[in-house]
Formats: C-alpha cells, sequence, structure tokens
C-alpha cells in the first residue's frame, strides 16, 4: 500500500469542470490531487478560462465535458481530457484510455469532499478526535485504522464503503 501511496503522489495531477463532481471524488479516493470547478473560489464567468489557467501554472490535467473548452485549451498547449460519457464509471474508463496506469486502488492519501491531505490518527488521540463525530460508529473505535483530512476534518477508515469502492473499481481492470 505504502508503495502505491508514493507512486499516485508523484505523479499527475488534475483540474476538473462543473460537470464532473462525482468523477473528481472518484479521483481522491484513488489518490489524485483533483481540483474541483465548483470549489474554485471566484466569479462563474470567465470560469473555463480560470480552469485553463490553473491547469496551465500548476501543470495539471484539464478534465471537461465541454467540447469547445477542450479544444481552446488544447490549442493553448495545456493537457486536456474531452470527457465524453456522462457516468462516472465510464468517464474513468475514458481517463484510463488516456493513462494506463491510472491507479485504480483507493488508498487514504486524499479528502473526498475537499482535495485536503489525510494523516493517520495517532491511537493516543482516537478517543478525543473520534468520539465527537457522530458519524463514526463507535463499536468500530479500537478495532481499524483512522485518517482525519488536514483541511476540514472528516474522518475516514475502511468499511463496507471501502469493500464496495474496491468492487466497483475492479471491474474497470
Ligand atoms: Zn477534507
Amino acid at each position: 500500500m505504502v508503495i502505491i501511496e508514493k507512486e499516485v503522489e508523484e505523479t499527475i495531477r488534475f483540474v476538473t469542470d462543473r460537470m464532473l463532481g462525482k468523477l473528481s471524488t472518484w479521483l481522491r479516493i484513488l489518490g489524485y490531487d483533483t481540483i474541483y470547478a465548483a470549489e474554485v473560489k471566484g466569479e462563474c464567468v470567465g470560469e473555463d478560462e480560470t480552469l485553463a489557467a490553473l491547469a496551465e501554472h500548476e501543470a495539471r490535467i484539464l478534465l471537461t465535458r465541454d467540447k469547445i473548452l477542450a479544444a481552446s485549451a488544447t490549442r493553448k498547449g495545456v493537457q486536456c481530457v474531452h470527457i465524453k460519457t456522462g457516468v462516472v464509471m465510464g468517464q474513468l474508463k475514458e481517463l484510463l484510455r488516456h493513462y494506463q496506469n491510472l491507479n485504480l486502488e483507493p488508498v487514504s492519501i486524499r479528502c473526498s469532499l475537499c482535495n485536503g491531505r489525510l494523516r493517520k490518527v495517532r491511537e493516543e488521540e482516537e478517543e478525543d478526535i473520534l468520539r465527537e463525530k457522530s458519524y463514526v460508529p463507535t463499536s468500530m473505535i479500537g478495532e481499524c485504522d483512522f485518517w482525519i483530512c488536514n483541511r476540514c476534518g472528516r474522518i475516514y477508515w475502511k468499511g463496507s464503503h471501502w469493500r464496495n469502492m474496491r468492487e466497483r473499481l475492479k471491474e474497470l481492470q
């Protein structure tokens, strides 16, 4: 697992348009640093330019459902993938065609809600940090590892949702 996390860390980063909220979540689950348009501060007007500029300045790959944006970004030399399907698993498949080495194993690197970095909750912190989060099943505390988002404080653990995600991703392999 540590090896996968290191590899993901050193590879590609993304910026996604407003149509790709679900895909952004999945990319974060797979460990990829992904900025989602709806979370970028600023006006909606000129958003296309903002996304293209972000991609260019931060060497991110722009993912968009918008053919015109894809064409104009590509003309500017921005790395860009025009995503054609509306279904998230199909979108991951499309990405796989462009990036064959895309990691398809969920990793505890990034918060799927905010793209913040996760860190492991230490055993001695568990009581304080976990008890105040009502969505963490108390029966799990002490039974498994937990991670916390450095930015928003969301807690993650490898429960049944984790196994479900792995199953869905397996179908892509
Ligand atoms: Zn977060």
